[in-house]
Parts: C-alpha cells; sequence; structure tokens
C-alpha cells in the first residue's frame, strides 16, 4: 500500500483519445513526484527545438506523494512544460483542491498532449475519463467556467480551467483552480493553443497509506504545533502582504518599473490597510494556514470590488510598480487578472514597462489607444488589463510579453525591459539583495520569485548588499526548493507545515520507499531535478550568456531606496562562477560529466556533450 496510485492519464488531443499508464517505480524513487518527476517526463519526452505552442509541446501536471493525505500545505499541483515566455522549461504550482480530488480518484497525474480542433474539457468521473465540447465554456472568464462545470456536474466537482487570457495566448496566461493559480511562465497559454478550457473531477477517494497508523500520528503531532505557531498565524492573518513595509524601507520593494525603491503613501496598501477590508480566509486543500485573504472594497469607483487577494508580488504589481497606491483599483485589477486567466506579476511588470516607456516619450498616445500612462494613475491599468486579456488593440502587443514587446517596440525600449531569459521580474530588487538577485539570473525558469528564497538574506542574518559568498546559498535555496515542489510541499511550509526530518518521517509512512527515511537523500532529488532542468535548457542552447540581470541592474544606480540608494548590481560573474562550482557545472553553467554521473543522470551526458566543450 503506498499513497502513490502509481498511474497518470496520458491525454492526446489530436486523436481525442487518453490512456491510463503506470509511472516507472524508479522515477518514483529518484524523482519524487511534482516538479521532478513533471521535469523528468518533460525530459525525456520533448524533443529540443519544439516550439511552445505546437501540437508538440506537452503539459505535465503532476501531484506529490503527500497529496490528498491529511499532513498540511501539501496537496498543490506542480505544472511543467516548454514556456511560450522563455523557451525553456517551466514550471509553476498551482493550489486549490483540484489535484488532490484528482489523487483520489486514483492518478497521480496528467500529461496533456497534441492539440485539438474544436475547445474541449476534460472530465474524470466514476465511470471513467470523458473528453467533452467545450463550446459552450470557451470564451467565459474562470469564475464563470468554474460554476458552469459545477452546475452540469454537481456542486462539488473540482475545477482547473484557463480564462480568455489562455484561449487568446496571452503569453503569461494561468491555470486556476477556484481562486488559485499555476502562475507563471505561461502555462495556460499552452493550455489553451491546445484548446483545452478545462479539467473537471468528481470523486471521493480513498487513498491508501503504506503505514495508515504511524502517518495519522505524525500529522496529528504537527497539527498541534501548528495550532499555537506564530508563523502560522501570522500567514492565516494577513498572508504574504505583511512582507509590504518591510522590505519598502530597505529598497527591496520596485517602484515605477524598477526605477525607484520607495513608494509615497505606501501604507495604503500595506498589511494593515488590506486586514482593514477582509472578510474572510481562503486556502489550498488540507492547510491550517488559508494565506488567502478575500478582500472587499467598500465604497468609491470600484465599490463592491473582491479578490482573494492580492499577496505581497501583486500588491507589488499592480500596485507599487505603477506608484498605484489606491486600494480600490488594486483589488478590482487583481479579481480582473483571476477572471482573466492572466499572471498578475507579468501583467504589472508588463504595464509598468509600458508607463515608463511612456514617460521616456519612446511610445505615445497614437500608440496606446489614446491613454495617457501616468504613474501613480490605475485607470489606464484597469483598461490595458482588460485590452490585454482581450489581446486587442495596444494589449495585444503587451500580451506578448516585455522582452517580444521591446523587440517589436525598438527606440531604445529593451532598456526598460524588466525580464530575465524573457520571464518578467518579480517584487525583489535585485540591487537590494544581491543574493536574490542572484537567484533571479540563474533560475532556470527566467526570473520567478517561486525558484528559491534566501531566507538569511531575507530576515536580514546575512549583508543584503555585499556580492561576495552567495553563490552556495543560491545553489542551495535553488535544490531546497526544487524537493519542496516534488514532494509538493507549499513554499510557506517552513512557517505552515513541517520539518526536513518531519517530511522524511511522513514520506515513508505514507509511501512505504525507505531511502525517504533519510533527510539528506530527499534534498538531493532537489539538486537532480534542478540538474535536468538546465540540462533541458542547455539542449535548447542555453549557457552562462542568459545567466543575466536586465541591464538597468547592472548599470544604473538604485534611485531612492533607503539604505540601497546608489547600488549597482557589479559583481555578477564573480557570484556567477561560485554559483556554477557550488553545483559542480562548468563556468560556462554547464553541468559536468562528474555531477551528472553522481545524481545518476548519466543518460543526460551524451544529450549536451556537444555544449560541453
Ligand atoms: S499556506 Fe497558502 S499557498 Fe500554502 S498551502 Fe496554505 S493556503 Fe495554499
Amino acid at each position: 500500500m503506498s499513497s502513490y496510485n502509481g498511474k497518470l492519464i496520458r491525454l492526446n488531443l489530436t486523436t481525442g483519445k487518453s490512456q491510463v499508464e503506470e509511472i516507472p517505480r524508479a522515477w518514483l524513487k529518484d524523482f519524487l513526484g511534482g516538479r521532478g518527476l513533471g521535469v523528468k517526463y518533460l525530459y525525456e519526452e520533448l524533443k529540443p527545438g519544439v516550439e511552445p505552442l505546437s501540437a508538440d509541446n506537452k503539459v505535465i501536471m503532476m501531484m506529490g506523494p503527500l497529496g490528498a493525505t491529511t499532513a498540511m500545505s501539501v496537496s498543490r499541483m506542480a505544472l511543467v512544460t516548454k514556456s511560450p515566455l522563455t523557451g525553456a522549461v517551466a514550471k509553476s504550482v498551482m493550489g486549490g483542491s483540484f489535484g488532490a480530488f484528482l489523487k483520489f480518484a486514483g492518478y497521480d497525474g496528467i500529461i496533456v498532449e497534441g492539440e485539438s480542433a474544436k475547445p474541449v474539457y476534460l472530465h474524470i468521473d466514476k465511470e471513467g475519463i470523458h473528453l467533452l465540447d467545450a463550446a459552450d465554456l470557451w470564451g467565459l472568464d474562470t469564475q464563470q467556467t468554474h460554476q458552469k462545470l459545477r452546475e452540469k456536474h454537481g456542486k462539488s466537482t473540482q475545477v482547473a480551467c484557463i480564462g480568455p487570457a489562455g484561449e487568446n495566448l496571452v503569453r503569461y496566461a494561468v491555470l486556476i483552480s477556484d481562486l488559485r493559480c499555476g502562475g507563471r511562465t505561461g502555462v495556460g497559454t499552452v493550455l489553451g493553443a491546445k484548446k483545452i478550457k478545462a479539467f473537471a473531477v468528481n470523486s471521493s477517494g480513498p487513498l491508501s497509506l503504506h503505514d495508515p497508523d504511524g502517518f495519522k500520528k505524525l500529522a496529528r503531532e504537527i497539527i498541534e504545533g501548528l495550532k499555537t505557531s506564530p508563523g502560522r498565524i501570522k500567514m492565516s492573518d494577513f498572508g504574504t502582504s505583511y512582507l509590504t513595509l518591510g522590505f519598502e524601507k530597505v529598497g527591496i520593494f520596485p517602484v515605477k518599473n524598477f526605477q525607484e525603491g520607495r513608494l509615497e503613501g505606501v501604507e495604503k496598501i500595506g498589511d494593515e490597510a488590506l486586514a482593514n477590508i477582509k472578510i474572510k480566509n481562503d486556502g489550498c486543500y488540507g492547510c491550517m494556514a488559508k494565506c488567502g485573504q478575500v478582500r472587499q472594497v467598500s465604497g468609491g469607483t470600484y465599490d463592491g470590488a473582491t479578490s482573494e487577494g492580492p499577496d505581497y508580488e501583486t500588491i507589488w504589481s499592480l500596485g507599487g510598480n505603477l506608484a498605484n497606491t489606491d486600494i480600490g483599483a488594486l483589488i478590482a485589477a487583481d479579481s480582473l487578472c483571476d477572471k482573466l486567466g492572466m499572471d498578475t506579476v507579468s501583467a504589472g511588470n508588463t504595464i509598468g514597462f509600458a508607463y515608463e516607456l511612456y514617460q521616456r516619450g519612446i511610445i505615445t498616445k497614437e500608440d496606446t489607444d489614446g491613454l495617457e500612462l501616468n504613474w501613480g494613475d490605475p485607470a489606464p491599468m484597469m483598461t490595458l488589463l482588460e485590452k490585454i486579456g482581450s489581446r486587442q488593440g495596444f494589449g495585444r502587443l503587451l500580451g506578448e510579453g516585455t522582452k517580444r514587446a521591446a523587440a517589436k517596440i525598438g527606440k531604445g525600449a529593451e532598456d526598460y525591459a524588466i525580464h530575465i531569459k524573457g520571464l518578467e521580474l518579480p517584487a525583489y530588487e535585485p540591487r537590494a539583495v544581491k543574493g536574490y538577485g542572484l537567484i533571479l539570473a540563474t533560475s532556470n525558469i527566467g526570473a520567478s520569485h517561486m525558484y528559491g528564497r534566501p531566507r538569511d538574506e531575507l530576515a536580514g542574518k546575512k549583508d543584503k548588499l555585499t556580492e561576495v559568498d552567495k553563490g552556495k546559498d543560491a545553489a542551495s535555496a535553488e535544490s531546497s526548493q526544487a524537493t519542496q515542489d516534488s514532494v509538493i510541499q507549499c513554499s510557506f511550509s517552513p512557517v505552515t507545515g513541517f520539518n526536513a526530518q518531519q517530511r522524511s518521517e511522513l514520506l515513508v509512512a505514507a509511501t512505504g520507499f525507505k531511502e525517504f527515511a533519510d533527510p539528506a537523500y530527499v534534498e538531493k532529488i532537489g539538486e537532480r531535478t534542478l540538474c535536468l532542468e538546465r540540462c533541458f535548457n542547455v539542449r535548447e542552447g542555453f549557457d552562462r550568456k542568459d545567466d543575466t540581470l536586465p541591464k538597468r541592474m547592472r548599470t544604473e544606480p538604485l534611485q531612492n531606496a533607503g539604505p540601497a540608494t546608489g547600488q549597482v548590481f557589479k559583481n555578477l560573474d564573480g557570484l556567477l562562477d561560485e554559483y556554477y562550482d557550488a553545483l559542480g557545472y562548468t563556468r560556462n553553467g554547464i553541468p559536468s560529466e562528474a555531477k551528472l554521473k553522481e545524481l545518476g543522470l548519466e543518460g543526460v551526458a551524451k544529450d549536451i556533450e556537444k555544449f560541453s566543450k
């Protein structure tokens, strides 16, 4: 008996057929589940050079070994594909309840391949797996889609779907389950290109465990500890909004498209202000923290607007990045992005890029469909979000993301496109927190805040501004994140879940795999996953030249940013050397043969041989 079902659904949208297949046991042992297993499938099944929005790309939706159990904060779902923004490997982790119920239905994941000629959705119930017509769902927003599917299949139906942004191939579209997004890198866009609107499941378990009594005892102990945990309580009360004011003080919270680091009136969108309009908590299946904050605006232009959020990233992207401190507009914009099925970070970053081009006269009202893009004015942001989601007018260009939009605009616009490998930067100013900057630069999926967290640096235990001795920490933070994403353990689980020793004990009790008893073995799975992601990218032509930061961070002193004022990122090269050495990569950022052997990835060596010379 094991918490692994050991089976996945392979759905071919070109033929309209699905089949159930076994997951190789050795892959579970080496890659655990979630992101690790997703990356393994992607590496094995995707030929180099595949166009991300073609039928040849695949989306791998994978649960972890603890998903749907009574352990806390582990029922999330990893989404892995080749990104339409970066052309590199993409991973995103979606919350909600869909994944847990897929496990109850008897499957650990779904591989979506091919391309349908017409809109379809997948429905799974005790009668089987059905690919159904989605003509009446196409064009609906994500909330309407949830509602319609529940009307059809029953109130308890669990849903994951794309919105109009995914249908219209906005390059940063998401998959969304209830109000939890599989956010960055354009997974929703790939699904839109394949014309699959939604996944729906009706199931009720049960799930097997290797040692049910042992597991129950461990899970209970953890729950008892969480009841009084200050970290868990803070997440429940504020979500990640509590980060805003502290980060803004030290210049980490970027303002006006990363031109500055302090925001006048930031307290209007700070944690207390947002707590004042909170109406309830929401969150993922099996989580005591329920970090989602449902907030509602009362009065003013955006009266009645309600969203589950915004989190720290979105407070920045649709707020501080545009110098917008209008809390009503912030909630309304967050809600609009969720309904359209669009990543708030890339959307806000791309709009900030447009505001700066307007500030500098590189674009004018002629280019923006008549909109005046003035910092601090949220009204054009709302119009632009609508235009991006429906790919109309100027929104069509912004829906391509900053890298492609800048190339099209020309006239020096590239200097203001704040992305890495094509993925827009999140709410962390690299010049004010250098270890984080290194992680953003080296991330195999581009500039994601979910690729590793330099906890000591952010907590002030390590100087944020020095540019030496940070490569090892970055390597370890990225490996650790990869392990968490494979378990799958929420990124907040150091405060909302359990520690590494408890994780190992839970994994053994759930799966019966003795290897998992050693926390070092489990951690090594993260390093292996990270390395395989890098090999995927190497096969696509990525190397050291792509592990970089936007020109602004390397050449322009940061303005008005408290203790980080005047900072430039000067020693990226030195930090890259440290990082590659720590992971056993060559100085060109390519895994060495010895490292591949150590990680049991010898078979990959021949694929990247020609790039290693
Ligand atoms: S802490 Fe938040 S994101 Fe993490 S599992 Fe709980 S509800 Fe989901």
